[in-house]
């Protein structure tokens, strides 16, 4: 079967997924239609397309891999996007969770350490659809991106050993940046700082979760 075809049977699959991740505390209705619209064994290598509306996170090229749709929904949601927010994902990987910000309503820029990662992301948005509002970079996102700051929120999808500076600065005030940080490289808490105003922040700390690392210059070495 050809991997870009989207079933009745991947549809309902996805309808199961959206009431799995209702069933865990995730209330968004726009991020919650968002998965629910978006196929996301597209983005899965094809010998997981079976597996791909499984609440779990898969291998991708490059050693890297597509997060779990829970921690995808979860981190979209804290990021409180309104129509036309302007985005920046550091880590772009599969390009899923920067398709579902764009379905979220967001302006999306989104940079990616690895050329072969950013270069089939962008080539499977094509496919989709989804060029429009989606601008892709490849470089060292734990410097930001200040060619097109700043931003209504940051959103990093890999762990970073703390919160690096560069971001915080490239935010608006009122801004939120969502980002897993743990000083281990295999385990995090999920934190958002809201930049109060060009002098204040405020810090959440939410639930544990465990990503590949954040590697860079603001990252691991
Ligand atoms: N958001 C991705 C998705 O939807 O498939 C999942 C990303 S994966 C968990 C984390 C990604 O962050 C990897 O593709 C990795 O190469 C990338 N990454 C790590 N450090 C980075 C950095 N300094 N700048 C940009 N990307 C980085």
């Amino acid at each position: 079967m050809n991997h870009y075809q989207d079933t009745y049977k991947h549809k309902g699959q996805r309808r199961q997924l959206r009431e799995l991740l209702s069933s865990k505390g995730i209330t968004d209705q726009v991020v919650l239609n968002a998965i629910d619209s978006l196929p996301r064994h597209f983005f899965l290598p094809i010998e997981f397309e079976s597996h791909a509306y499984e609440d779990k996170a898969f291998p991708i090229a490059a050693g890297q891999t597509i997060s779990q749709p829970y921690t995808v929904a979860y981190q979209s949601q804290l990021l409180s996007l309104k129509p036309g927010s302007k985005v920046l994902e550091i880590g772009t990987g599969s390009g899923y969770q920067a398709a579902v910000l764009q379905l979220c309503g967001a302006e999306v820029y989104s940079i990616e350490r690895h050329q072969i990662l950013s270069d089939s992301a962008a080539a499977l948005l094509k496919v989709l659809g989804l060029t429009q509002r989606m601008h892709l970079f490849v470089g060292d996102g734990t410097k930001g991106l200040m060619s097109h700051a700043p931003y209504d929120a940051i959103i990093v999808t890999a762990g970073a050993p703390s919160v690096p500076k560069t971001l915080v600065s490239q935010l608006k005030p009122g801004g939120h940046l969502v980002i897993p940080v743990g000083k281990q490289a295999e385990s995090q808490k999920m934190v958002r700082i809201t930049k109060v105003n060009d002098k204040d922040i405020k810090t959440e700390v939410y639930d544990d979760f465990s990503f590949v690392p954040l590697v860079g210059e603001n990252g691991w070495k």
